[in-house]
């Protein structure tokens, strides 16, 4: 049994998660999500989609990145 690291819960079926340097245990994508994912740096919502990066941030969409400054970038409809 093997226990989530985000809410706790101790679970036959936990797996993991590896990002670079980063590793985790969870019992659900909710909880890999809520500590894995990125947050947007302008709206502040979770990123689960490719996001966009700029000057070294991450934005949930262009919009947001266009919101503090970063007129390059376009969302592909
Ligand atoms: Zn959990
Ligand atoms: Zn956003």
């Amino acid at each position: 049994m093997a226990r989530c690291d985000t809410c706790g819960n101790h679970y036959d079926k936990t797996f993991t998660v590896t990002r670079g340097e980063e590793r985790g245990t969870f019992d659900s994508f909710e909880c890999a999500a809520q500590a894995m994912a990125p947050d947007c740096a302008h709206c502040g919502c979770r990123i689960l989609g490719h996001g966009v990066e700029a000057e070294g941030s991450i934005f949930c969409c262009a919009h947001c990145a266009r919101a503090v400054g970063e007129h390059e970038l376009v969302d592909r409809a």
